[in-house]
């Protein structure tokens, strides 16, 4: 942490400070400038609650995050959650979940579950306690709902998830779903959040209306800190001056947690951007700024859907958006999923193929280290300054690469392989010489 004083601060005043530092077990490190005195404090700065408010203090600055569990310790730190089959974060494959947003009935959940699985959802969504804004509006099915999301999870096979909204009900909702989730409006209950976090089932957790992406990690950490791993962070919009859209879908949080946070990360276009025809466009933008899901809202009749119809894409628009997604390589086909084995049976068709060239590489990646083994052989034999590569023959074998082509590849292309194998096998040598080097300087106590 860092306390920027006043330019009028007094040398009193100064000291001050440091004093209450030190006072709570921490260490002060002044910085007297020609205008201000600047004081670095290091420990647990969670015990310095009200340095801030001393005379002369201008500005309090927090260096370390107070988010231990959420935060990332390396840059581009990741981490999976997963749900049932399904793997989410770490760069994985973009995980759509998609449903109602209340269960109103049986028909309308199956319905929309057959639909959703069949256009490549892989997590069905369905609320069965709804925290609406006003008392007179649905207010959800309550339990009956959780009995046929389960039924919904038999038939179609898509893990489920739902909507808690009290600590209490989380015994139940732990036999009939697979992620809790845990809404804008309930962001900071903080008895639910410890509630949640006492399981090991994956939560969503989505951003409050008004909350800041520091309070909204600060949140989750409540769910880390209570023992639950399995966070994922659901951005659904935030409430500003715009009237145009429900919500103001703040898509920049996405790459800001990135540079904060090793949790997964999904963006429900629906509630944050409360209409239908902007669902759309909103979710390829959720995906293309790396979103690692996004949750959708569909329903077989959204103008007569008890809760949130204007924001739900019916059956042909949802069918429509995946085949967008396809398109962009966002979503794979569900061919694309199948394990290896599977291509074994699909005898003389694209997938043979496929399979012949999944084969072949295994074979290539085995040689090409077989081959590196041996230059390394070959440096291990010579004095480790001198190069273990002979250039005369590699000069050679490009040579015949770049006139020698007799298959598909042009030489250039050729060319570029065998340029690339050598500098990896030149890297590998190259390490053990450095470390025999080093090792000898060592020995001999040199000191280079
Ligand atoms: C929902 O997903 O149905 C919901 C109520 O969302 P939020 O908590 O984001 O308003
Ligand atoms: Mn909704």
């Amino acid at each position: 942490m860092i306390v920027v004083m006043r330019p009028t601060a007094t040398r009193e005043e100064v000291d001050e400070v440091r004093r209450s530092v030190e006072e709570h077990g921490l260490e002060a490190f002044l910085s007297v400038g020609d205008e201000r005195t600047v004081i670095g404090v290091v420990g647990d700065v969670d015990r310095l609650t009200n340095i801030g408010t001393l005379p002369g203090v201008d500005q309090v600055i927090r260096v370390s995050s107070p988010y231990k569990l959420a935060s990332i310790h390396e840059p581009g730190e990741r981490t999976q959650v997963r749900i049932g089959q399904v793997e989410i974060g770490l760069g994985q494959e973009l995980v759509i979940m998609a449903g109602p947003c209340a269960v109103e009935s049986r028909e309308q959940l199956m319905d929309t579950a057959r639909c959703v699985r069949r256009e490549g959802a892989r997590i069905l969504r369905g609320g069965a306690f709804k925290p609406r804004t006003s008392p007179y509006s649905f207010q959800g099915m309550g339990p009956p709902a959780l009995t046929l999301l389960a039924e919904a999870r038999q038939e179609t096979g898509l893990p489920i998830i739902s909507e808690v909204v009290d600590p209490a009900d989380i015994e139940v909702f732990d036999a009939h779903v697979d992620v809790f989730q845990v809404g804008a409006r309930n962001m900071q209950n903080f008895a639910l959040l410890r509630a949640v976090g006492q399981s090991r089932r994956p939560v969503l957790l989505k951003r409050g209306l008004s909350s800041t992406i520091d309070e909204w990690l600060l949140a989750a950490e409540y769910i880390l800190a209570a023992g639950n791993p399995n966070v994922i962070l659901c951005e659904r919009g935030i409430r500003t001056f715009e009237t145009a859209t429900r919500n103001t879908l703040d898509l920049s949080a996405v790459p800001v947690l990135r540079g904060r946070t090793h949790l997964p990360v999904v963006v429900d276009p629906s509630h944050g951007t409360g209409h239908r025809s902007l669902v759309g466009p909103m979710a390829l933008a959720g995906a293309a700024v790396g979103a690692d899901g996004l949750l959708i809202e569909v329903h077989p009749d959204p103008p007569n859907a008890r809760s949130d119809g204007d924001q739900s894409l019916d059956f042909e628009e949802f069918g429509a958006l995946m085949d967008e997604l396809r398109r962009l390589q966002f979503v794979r086909a569900p061919t694309e999923r199948a394990p290896l084995e599977e291509h074994k049976e699909n005898a003389g068709g694209i997938e043979e193929l496929r399979y012949k060239i999944d084969e072949m590489d295994a074979r290539l990646a085995e040689l090409i280290q077989q081959r590196a083994a041996l230059a390394l052989d070959v440096q291990r034999r010579r004095d480790p300054h001198v190069h273990g590569h002979d250039v005369r023959r590699e000069r050679a074998l490009l040579e015949r690469a770049a006139t020698g082509a007799t298959g598909p590849m042009t030489p250039v292309e050729l060319t570029m392989v065998f340029d690339a194998v050598l500098r990896a096998s030149r890297s590998v040598q190259r390490r053990h010489a450095q470390a025999e080097v080093a090792g000898g300087d060592t020995a001999t106590g040199n000191d280079r």
